[in-house]
């Protein structure tokens, strides 16, 4: 039983669960259709009797005018007229009119009483004749002169059989007919419901075999295509079936942005690295004076700088994608924070450009100290480094009953509206050549300016106007 697969156990179940199911209905059913059909039985017989004596009448004196149809027979100085709806055989009943001597008058007996038991039938009772069981009824007529005649009512158990018979035959092939269309229902939903299950087995395979992370479940739903977050599945399994397209799509996202990210840094260390190689080749081999060496040195120095710089914010990203799961967010005064920040940073701004703040005191929130500084310090820098020929940037902190605002603006160079949406992207960098000149241009700030945003519950958004400047805020809920 355990080697089976659960579409075998199921069936099996489901089979063995029909087999006594049908079983014990037919029994219980077979049980309770003989007792409602005695019952019924001897009401019908006691219900004919009941009406056939209704059907009899005596006259003392001759009739003058003789019903054709009806039946005549003297009895006592009188005559008997039996009407023609009096029925002596009726759908397996039949009825006889006998006399207190028990001599059959009218009518039809199937079987003959003993004289000991005749008369003795006032409710229903059994006999048994010539092998053959009986339902019996007398009824003594009342009315007058009628005294002494009786009416008896006889039908065969044979009849309530036979109706059991044709039931039973009608069973035989009724139920099997039921079981095994039944089955064949479950067969096939069970077979349909477990195809998701071998595409999910064997897509798995597939992609741990290749490591082809393209590769989908073939899983098609009603209204067409392979299913995944935007189709909807109509059964469970279907659904995992989606579930899995949609955690195979996030990651072959995740994995190419990690690709990506990877070759976007080995390039970018690429470049400075291979400036400090030609660099030292050039004062080893040609560099004949001071000069000459000092200059290649500055570069050199330059140079290593940029990757150091670089190498320290991969190592952030990293230690961030870490974080992830463990970040410490303990109450925070953030109003004394960003005003400290930006306080420091006039310092090393001297004059120009001017960075104004207007800060509400005493906002609050459950934050960690060292990303909203790498936050605030990430923005105020872009400030800096695309300020253009504008000269102001305002840094405002404030709440309202549902978030706290914190946002960076300046009248800088502003960015056209159609890279928007990019500058989040890692290594993007909208103006190369200006983003270039300086040192710590990777264009890795703003990624990670959002991801410290969606790691507080809280996300970013950017105004900005090309020549005009632009606003960064970050919003997070309260
Ligand atoms: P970078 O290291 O190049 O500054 P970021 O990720 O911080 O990288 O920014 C991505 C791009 O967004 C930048 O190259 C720049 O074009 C644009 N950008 C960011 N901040 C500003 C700003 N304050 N004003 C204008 N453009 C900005």
């Amino acid at each position: 039983m355990k080697r089976l697969s659960i579409k075998m156990k199921i069936m099996i179940w489901f089979t063995a669960a029909m087999i006594v199911m049908v079983f014990g209905t037919t029994v219980v059913n077979f049980s309770i259709s003989r007792e409602v059909l005695d019952q019924t039985i001897q009401e019908r017989l006691i219900n004919t009797v009941a009406a056939n004596a209704q059907e009899i009448e005596y006259y003392n004196s001759p009739k003058g005018e003789k019903e054709p149809t009806d039946f005549f027979l003297s009895y006592k100085e009188g005559t008997l007229e039996i009407d023609d709806d009096f029925l002596d055989y009726n759908e397996g009943i039949y009825t006889a009119l006998v006399d207190s001597e028990n001599n059959l008058l009218y009518g039809e007996m199937p079987a003959q009483l003993e004289e000991d038991e005749a008369f003795s039938f006032t409710s229903v009772g059994t006999i048994k004749y010539k092998g053959e069981k009986f339902y019996i009824y007398e009824k003594q007529l009342t009315g007058d002169d009628l005294q002494g005649l009786w009416l008896r009512g006889f039908v065969s158990e044979n009849e309530t059989t036979n109706v059991l018979y044709k039931m039973v035959r009608l069973s035989l092939w009724l139920i099997p007919l039921i079981g095994v269309l039944s089955l064949l229902g479950g067969f096939v939903i069970t077979r349909r419901s477990f195809l998701p299950i071998e595409s999910i087995n064997s897509a798995a395979r597939q992609i741990a075999e290749s490591g082809d992370l393209s590769k989908r479940i073939d899983i098609f739903t009603d209204n067409g295509g392979l299913c995944g977050s935007t189709k909807k599945a109509k059964d469970e399994i279907q659904n995992l079936a989606c579930t899995f397209n949609d955690m195979f799509s996030k990651l072959e996202d995740a994995f190419n942005a990690e690709k990506q990210f990877t070759s976007d840094a080995s390039h970018e260390l690429r470049t400075p690295l291979s400036v400090i190689k030609a660099n030292c080749e050039y004062a080893l081999d040609f560099a004949s004076s001071d000069e000459e060496f000092k200059e290649a040195l500055e570069i050199i120095h330059r140079q290593s700088n940029r990757a150091a710089s670089l190498l320290s914010q991969l190592l952030f990203f990293a230690r961030l994608d870490q974080r992830k799961t463990s970040i410490k967010l303990e109450d925070t005064d953030l109003s004394l924070l960003v005003q400290s920040l930006c306080d420091d940073r006039r310092i090393l701004l001297s004059q120009r450009p001017v960075l104004n703040t207007d800060i509400q005191p005493e906002i609050h929130t459950m934050a960690d100290k060292d990303l909203i500084t790498r936050l605030v310090n990430n923005l105020i820098d872009n400030a800096v480094k695309y300020i253009g020929n504008g000269d102001t940037i305002k840094v405002s902190l404030c709440q309202n009953e549902t978030s706290v605002v914190l946002s960076v603006s300046d009248n800088g160079i502003g960015i056209s509206p159609e890279n928007i949406p990019k500058i989040w992207d890692r290594f993007y960098m909208e103006d190369q050549s200006r983003s270039q000149t300086s040192e710590n241009s990777f264009g890795l700030g703003l990624s990670m300016v959002a991801e410290i945003a969606h790691l507080h519950g809280g996300h970013m958004e950017v105004e900005s106007v090309p020549g005009k400047g632009s606003r960064f805020t970050l919003i997070l809920s309260r």
